[in-house]
C-alpha cells in the first residue's frame, strides 16, 4: 500500500465535483486534477483496458486511499457517490424526475450511510451531492442512454461510453473543474 501524500490528497478535494460524464459514471480516462490516465482514442483492447484501468486505480490509490480496484473502502477518503446517485436516480421513484429535488440528496445521502464506505462525513456534502447529481441530470437532459436500476456496471462498458462521446465531441467531455 503506497503511503498518502496528504498535499495530493488535498489538492483533489481542492477541486471540484467528479462529473458524470454519462449516467454510466464519471471519466475513467482523466482525474478531476487534470491527470490524464489513457489516450480515448486507442482502440479498447483487452490489453490497453487494464492498462488504462491499472493507471486510475494507482492514482486513485494514491488520491483517496481507494482499495486496489479504484474503489472505496471503510477508510479511504472518498465515498460511493457516483453509485448512489445512480441507484437513487434510476430507482422507479425518480426514474422520470428532470430537476434535483430535497428528496433525491435525502435518498442519496441515505444510501451513502447505509453503505457506510469512505469518510462522507466532510463539509459540503450536501452541495457535492447537488452538483453531482445534476451532472446526472444534466446526461438524461441530453438523453443519454441509462443503466438499469441494478445493473452491473463494469469498466469497459464506462470506458467504451466515454470513448464514444469523446470521438462524438472530438474532445474530453468531463470538463472538470467546471461544475
Ligand atoms: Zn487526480
Amino acid at each position: 500500500m503506497q503511503r498518502k501524500d496528504s498535499s495530493f490528497v488535498d489538492l483533489h478535494f481542492a477541486f471540484s465535483v467528479l462529473r458524470f460524464v454519462s449516467p454510466f459514471g464519471p471519466s475513467v480516462y482523466r482525474c478531476k486534477c487534470g491527470f490524464v490516465f489513457g489516450d480515448p482514442f486507442k482502440t479498447l483492447t483487452p490489453s490497453y483496458t487494464l492498462v488504462l484501468k491499472d493507471r486510475r486505480n494507482t492514482h486513485f490509490r494514491k488520491a483517496f486511499g481507494a482499495d486496489y480496484n479504484g474503489y472505496p473502502t471503510a477508510t479511504s477518503a472518498h465515498y460511493p457517490l457516483h453509485r448512489a446517485i445512480q441507484r437513487v436516480m434510476t430507482s422507479p421513484k425518480f426514474a422520470k424526475a428532470q430537476t434535483l429535488s430535497e428528496d433525491i440528496v435525502q435518498a442519496v445521502a441515505k444510501y451513502l450511510k447505509k453503505k457506510s464506505k469512505g469518510n462522507f462525513y466532510l463539509p459540503g456534502l450536501r452541495g457535492t451531492i447537488e452538483r453531482v447529481a445534476q451532472s446526472y441530470l444534466d446526461c438524461r437532459h441530453a438523453k443519454m442512454k441509462e443503466p438499469e436500476h441494478n445493473e452491473p456496471i463494469d469498466f469497459l462498458k464506462k470506458a467504451l461510453i466515454e470513448q464514444g462521446l469523446i470521438k462524438a465531441n472530438n474532445g474530453w467531455v468531463d470538463a472538470w473543474g467546471t461544475k
